[in-house]
């Protein structure tokens, strides 16, 4: 018997270092080829201003397919694309499509929308980043003002002054910053008066939280309060009810993105909800009138 369970076990961790070398080597060509073919895409996921329940721009979500067709998560590949040398490569395709959408829907008349873009914390390590986003912000005739780099703080402690440096000549620049998953892992206050950041995005995990109205979750309230102390707006992350919605209103939160409004979607689809919703609208237009 105990032959045998070991001789099973020995099977199982065999099949186990073959997968994962299999998986990264398919992982790898997959990347490569993804990058030679533009097999990447895009999607976006509208954000609101609470005030006037109008769009105020949009989060650019990157997309990958496997050869069978079957998507790969972003939080798979991204990961992966950092340790083996495609990060780089992947976040320069990401910011050329995305500024080249910001301009095409300035051009449809979308004036104030704004893009915001994941940038991995490998990117914040290289001052090359600036460069590039410079280049593309300049090729469509945009002003950095048009952008909004989300960050994570697990990536700016990996190098915290060469981060620091880079995120403050961004922001020189005239791009604007949010601290992503704010709340996940190990959020650290310290942090939030060291950055050059203008957002605070709460983490999903937090708005998930919120299950009925008279709930009083008191982090959350002292969150949102500490970011507006510090000059911060505060945009909800997640928002899948109207329960969340109506809670985060109450508490004064700014701009809300989420389930609950729309998907991330095609940049068709996009371009739909953002019209039927409004933008950067003139006159405020109230919650209950929208609703
Ligand atoms: P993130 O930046 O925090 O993005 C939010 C994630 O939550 C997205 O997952 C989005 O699809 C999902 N989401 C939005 N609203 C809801 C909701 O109401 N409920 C639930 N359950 N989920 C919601 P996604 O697209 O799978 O992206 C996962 C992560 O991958 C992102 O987290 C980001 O860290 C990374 N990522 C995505 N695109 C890029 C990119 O272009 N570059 C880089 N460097 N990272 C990216
Ligand atoms: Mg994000
Ligand atoms: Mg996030
Ligand atoms: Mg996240």
């Amino acid at each position: 018997h105990a032959k045998a369970h070991d001789r099973g076990k020995c099977v199982l961790f065999k099949d186990d270092m073959r997968d994962k070398i299999l998986n990264s080597i398919q992982m790898s060509s997959l990347l490569r080829t993804a990058l030679d073919q533009n097999l990447f895409s895009l999607v976006y996921q509208p954000i609101l201003e609470l005030n006037t329940m109008t769009v105020s721009g949009v989060e650019a979500l990157i997309r990958l397919n496997d050869s069978d067709g079957r998507p790969v998560s972003p939080m798979v590949f991204i990961p992966y694309a950092e340790q083996h040398g495609y990060i780089s490569s992947i976040s320069e395709w990401v910011i050329k499509t995305a500024a080249q959408q910001t301009s095409d829907w300035r051009r449809l008349g979308f004036d104030n929308l704004r893009m915001s873009i994941n940038l991995s914390g490998k990117c914040l390590t290289n001052s090359a980043v600036v460069n590039t986003l410079q280049k593309y912000v300049k090729a469509c005739r945009l002003k950095p003002e048009a952008f909004d780099l989300e960050i994570t703080e697990t990536a700016i402690i990996e190098d915290l002054d060469l981060s620091l440096n880079i995120l403050d000549e961004l922001k020189a620049l005239g791009f604007s910053i949010s601290l992503d998953d704010f709340g996940s892992g190990y959020s650290s206050l310290t942090y939030l008066n060291k950055l050059p950041i203008d957002t605070l995005k709460i983490d999903r995990e937090f708005i998930s939280q919120i299950q009925n109205e008279e709930d009083e979750l008191h982090l959350l309230s002292a969150i949102i309060n500490l970011a507006h102390q510090l000059g911060l707006r505060v945009l909800a992350e997640g928002v899948e009810t109207e329960t969340q919605l109506n809670y985060l209103i109450r508490q004064g939160c700014d701009l809300a993105q989420g389930y609950y409004f729309c998907k991330p979607v095609p940049s068709e689809e996009a371009e739909r909800f953002i019209a039927s919703r409004g933008f950067n609208a003139a006159e405020e237009i109230s919650v209950e009138n929208i609703r």
